[in-house]
C-alpha cells in the first residue's frame, strides 16, 4: 500500500530523498487537446525504421482502453509493417486479465528490444524493472490514483539514471487552471499554481499541511473535476515551479528547497523558467530540448513585446496625449526591431519565418487571440512531440502561430 504524500505524517523535514526522485527523468504536463487518442499519435513516427522508436510504457486506466490504444498505435505503424506478424510484438499490451506467463514473455520482449511499446493498465506500474524505457506516459489521471501511484507509474522510464528519459502525463483540460488571468482569480484553486522555492518555504509547510485537509472533508465522488482529483498531483499538474521539487517537497524532503541549476531542463516549467540565451545545460537532451527551449523562450519573449507594441499602438489614438504615446509607440516597436536583430543575428534562428511582414501581421493577430500562457503551452508542445529538427521545429512554430490567425482572422491574407 502507498502511503500519502509528507502531509498524512507529522510535517518533519527528511534528509533522505523518496524512492521517487529521479533526476534522469524529466517531467512534462501536455493538456489533452485532439479526440480520442490522437495527442498520442507522436508515439509511433510516420516514417523511419520501427526498431528506433524509443522504448515506451503508456498507462491508460481501463483495459478496454488499453485495447483500443493497442489498436489506434499499431494502426500507425508503416505499411510494410502493419499487417505482418511483426506488428503484434513492436505494440503489445499487459493487462490484469493477461495469464502470468503471458505478461512474463511481453516484458521480456520489452526487455530485449523486441517490443518498443507496452500499453498498461495500473497492474504493470510495480515491480517493472527495465532500465532503458526512454517514454514513460500517463493517458489521463482518474480520481482513484494518488501523486505515489502516478510517481510509481511514470518512474518506469529511466531505471537507468545514465540516460535521459520524459514522463508524459496528458491530462483533461479539466484538470489545469484556466490560463486566463480573470479566470484563474476567481478559481478556488489558485493556490495551486504555487512555486516549491526557497523563499516561499513555510507557506509551502501551510499548503502541504492544508492539502488534503479539504479532501478528506469532502464527499469523493462530487463535484468538479479539480476535487474529484488527488490533490497532492492538481498541484503537480499546475504548479508555476520545478514538478520535481514539488515531489520531493510532497514528501517532506529538505532537497525540495535546493533549485537543480545545473538541471534546466530538468520539467517542463524548468525549461521555460530557467533556460536563457547563451545557457546550454549539459545534459544528455541538451541537443534538442535545452536548444528547443531557447528558441521558446526567445519566441516568447518577443511575442511579448509584440503585445506591449500593439498596446501602445492602440493607446497612441487616445486623442488625450496623442504625442506622447505615438512617441512610446515608436520607441516600442524599435526596441522590437532591434530586439529581433539581436536576438537572431546570425543564428540558426535568423530566419525564423514570421519575421517577415505579412506572418508577422498574422502572429500579432495570433497574439492579441491567445493569451501569453495559451501561446506558451502551444509552442512548448510543439517542440517536444516532434523534434526530428530544429528546421522542422521552428517551421512548426510559425505553422502554429499562422494557423491559429489565420483561423481567427476574418479576413485571411492570401500568402
Ligand atoms: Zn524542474
Amino acid at each position: 500500500m502507498l502511503s500519502i504524500p509528507g502531509v498524512a505524517r507529522d510535517q518533519v523535514w527528511y534528509e533522505q530523498p523518496p524512492f521517487y526522485n529521479q533526476p534522469n527523468l524529466k517531467y512534462m504536463v501536455c493538456p489533452i487537446r485532439k479526440s480520442g487518442f490522437q495527442d498520442l499519435a507522436f508515439l509511433v513516427p510516420k516514417d523511419g525504421p520501427v526498431g528506433l522508436i524509443p522504448k515506451t510504457m503508456v498507462f491508460v486506466n481501463k483495459i478496454e482502453d488499453a485495447i483500443r490504444l493497442e489498436r489506434y498505435l499499431r494502426s500507425r505503424l508503416p505499411d510494410r509493417v502493419r499487417n505482418g506478424k511483426q506488428a503484434f510484438v513492436i505494440i503489445q499490451l499487459i493487462t490484469s486479465n493477461l495469464d502470468a506467463n503471458t505478461k512474463t514473455r511481453v516484458m521480456e520482449d520489452l526487455r530485449y528490444g523486441n517490443t518498443r511499446i507496452c500499453v498498461c493498465t495500473e497492474c504493470a506500474g510495480m515491480g517493472i524493472n527495465i532500465p532503458d524505457i526512454m517514454r514513460a506516459v500517463q493517458f489521463k489521471i482518474p480520481d482513484f490514483i494518488a501523486l505515489p501511484e502516478l510517481l510509481q507509474r511514470l518512474g518506469r522510464g529511466g531505471r537507468d539514471k545514465s540516460c535521459a528519459a520524459i514522463a508524459m502525463v496528458f491530462v483533461h483540460p479539466s484538470q489545469v487552471l484556466p490560463d486566463d488571468v480573470h479566470m484563474l482569480e476567481q478559481s478556488a484553486f489558485k493556490n495551486l499554481r504555487l512555486p516549491v522555492s526557497r523563499e516561499n518555504r513555510e507557506q509551502i509547510t501551510d499548503v502541504i499541511a492544508q492539502l488534503y485537509k479539504n479532501k478528506l472533508q469532502s464527499a469523493k465522488k462530487t463535484g468538479n473535476a479539480y476535487e474529484r482529483t488527488d490533490p497532492g498531483i492538481l498541484w503537480f499538474l499546475n504548479t508555476s515551479g520545478c514538478r520535481r521539487q514539488l515531489i520531493l517537497a510532497c514528501f517532506m524532503c529538505k532537497k525540495a528547497f535546493k533549485p537543480f541549476p545545473d538541471l534546466a531542463d530538468c520539467c517542463d516549467n524548468c525549461m521555460y523558467n530557467h533556460t536563457d540565451a547563451g545557457q546550454v545545460p549539459d545534459f544528455e537532451l541538451h541537443d534538442v530540448t535545452a536548444r528547443l527551449a531557447m528558441m521558446y523562450k526567445r519566441t516568447l519573449e518577443y511575442s511579448k513585446l509584440q503585445i506591449s507594441a500593439e498596446r501602445n499602438r492602440l493607446r497612441a489614438t487616445n486623442p488625450r496625449n496623442p504625442r506622447t504615446i505615438a512617441k512610446q509607440a515608436l520607441a516600442c516597436e524599435k526596441a522590437l526591431d532591434s530586439f529581433a536583430r539581436q536576438r537572431w543575428p546570425d543564428h540558426s534562428l535568423a530566419d525564423i519565418k514570421f519575421l517577415s511582414d505579412w506572418r508577422k501581421r498574422l502572429a500579432k493577430v495570433a497574439i492579441r487571440i491567445t493569451t501569453v500562457e495559451q501561446l506558451h503551452k502551444e509552442l512548448l508542445l510543439a517542440c517536444h512531440l516532434r523534434f526530428s529538427s530544429l528546421e522542422a521545429c521552428a517551421q512548426e512554430l510559425v505553422d502554429i502561430i499562422t494557423s491559429t490567425a489565420l483561423a481567427n482572422s476574418p479576413n485571411p491574407p492570401s500568402p
